[in-house]
């Protein structure tokens, strides 16, 4: 699938997708804005300002929380199981499947899971692993990676849903939302009865109980964490919170930033496997905290504040150059701001020296964190990370040369004013050969003026 400049210029010609991503991203994006309205949670400034004390705290002290979690996991009967990066997360799924016999696995939206392409590698080695999200379960079916962090599927119309399922379910073409999603269910249903593993994601990991919080719409996390006679919650190590009271905070924000809901439908508290006398539950249970990168972020006080994140997506929905482009242009699962700021952390910066650039720094990602992440500086401090990555470079080094003309045309009023004729019988040829060219193929280009400022100073006779 192509990324990068193919895939915008791909998404940039297909009207349908961009009616389907303005649409889509707009509706959350209105939601969000009527939720956190002063008059609906007047307090919104004050949680957003706790939730970021909350997460710095933790991220300052997250050797002490990392400790205190696993205690208390331990004591309710779990495991942790500390990974490095993807490979140490499939090799640990991949033992423990060989170990209890199991052949397939169920699982629920989790994008620490997509990050290291879980489901792909355990593939690899012949174990089933079905994602039982609607969303995940379409964009499985479809072989293809989430196009948003809390809306997968957001890029595809149920006419498309429809023929999936007809190729891949073997079922009569069906274009009513409720009855594709009984279809899906149908299928779900008879894989979570038969599954022998549950692999979640967690919302949050607290310290203080050692309780995984799950948070979803469609009941299915709790199925995968209660039906398989194991669980294992994959979580990076930015989920952790100090205390169970601080999900007051939490709460309150993440449903409202992401889809524009108080609470969202299931809040589970998962501690450990089923105890003596419960009726429900695993009889396993592990939680998988993975670093991949986390830690490396953790230890540069300027940039740490990206694993802030709660993944709510609201900075994707406000986002003017994503609601063009789409999340499938981006590299990584992480898409749009966030993604603009964690994948070239998490993958370096020389990897895709374009993606800090992604953006218009128009800040309305920042104004929509929930948690208060400063996007546009984090942007800001990346660009020049990629410069100085590409001192030598010939595109740098030219950027560079054309800086130091614009500074001294600036600065010298007789280049000004050449400048400024020059643009003038210019503009017209530019817009049709040169750099504007591409400019203008989707706005109109201003008019230069007639005459200029300097020009009719001059005519009224002043110096
Ligand atoms: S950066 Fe902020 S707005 Fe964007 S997904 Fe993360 S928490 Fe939500």
């Amino acid at each position: 699938m192509p990324v990068g400049q193919e895939k915008i210029k791909l998404t940039l010609q297909d009207a349908n997708l961009q009616l389907a991503l303005y649409n889509g991203t707009g509706r959350l994006k209105d939601k969000r804005t009527v939720a956190v309205a002063p008059d609906v949670l007047p307090d919104y400034q004050e949680l957003r300002d706790s939730a970021n004390q909350l997460k710095r705290h933790t991220m300052e002290n997250l050797d002490y929380y990392l400790q205190q979690v696993e205690a208390n996991v331990v004591a309710h009967g779990g495991k942790v199981i500390f990974c490095k990066d993807g490979p140490e997360v499939a090799d640990f799924v991949l033992g423990l499947a060989k170990e209890r016999k199991a052949s397939l696995i169920v699982k629920s939206k989790s994008m620490t899971t997509e990050e290291i392409d879980l489901n792909e590698k355990l593939e690899e080695h012949d174990l089933e692993s079905v994602e039982t999200d609607l969303g995940e379960y379409i964009i499985q079916l479809a072989h293809e990676k989430p196009y948003h962090i809390v809306a997968p599927a957001l890029h595809m119309t149920r006419h498309q849903v429809a023929d999936l399922f007809v190729k891949k379910l073997g079922v009569e073409r069906e274009i009513v939302i409720e009855k594709q999603t009984m279809i899906a269910r149908r299928v779900l249903r008879e894989k979570f009865l038969a599954a022998d593993i549950g692999i979640t994601g967690a919302n949050f990991v607290v310290a203080d109980s050692g309780a995984v919080v799950i948070i979803e719409n469609e009941g299915n996390a709790r199925l995968t964490s209660s039906a398989p006679r194991i669980h294992i919650a994959v979580a990076g190590l930015e989920k952790l919170i100090p205390r169970a009271a601080d999900l007051a905070v939490f709460l309150k924000l993440l449903g409202r930033s992401a889809s524009g809901q108080p609470l969202s439908v299931y809040t589970s508290f998962l501690s450990g496997p089923r105890r003596e006398g419960e009726q429900d539950g695993p009889e396993e249970f592990y939680l998988v905290l993975l670093d991949n990168g986390r830690t490396r972020l953790l230890a540069d006080r300027e940039k740490r504040e990206s694993l802030f994140c709660i993944r709510c997506g609201a900075c994707l929905n406000t986002c003017p150059v994503y609601r063009k482009i789409g999340g499938h242009s981006y590299p990584g699962v992480y898409s749009g701001p966030i993604g603009a700021i964690i994948t070239p952390q998490y993958q370096g910066v020389s990897a895709n020296p374009w993606l800090p650039f992604a953006s218009s720094l128009c800040g309305a990602c920042k104004d929509v964190c929930p948690v208060k992440i400063d996007i546009p500086r984090l942007l800001l401090d990346l660009r020049s990370e990629v410069i100085e990555s590409q001192q030598s470079d010939v595109q740098s080094r030219m950027e560079r040369l054309s800086f130091k003309v614009w500074s001294w045309v600036m600065r010298t009023p007789w280049a000004y004013e050449f400048g400024g004729i020059m643009a003038q019988s210019l503009m017209p040829l530019a817009s049709i050969f040169g750099p504007l060219k591409a400019w203008v193929s989707q706005r109109e280009a201003p008019e230069i003026a007639p005459k200029s400022f300097r020009k009719m100073w001059r005519e009224r006779g002043r110096k």
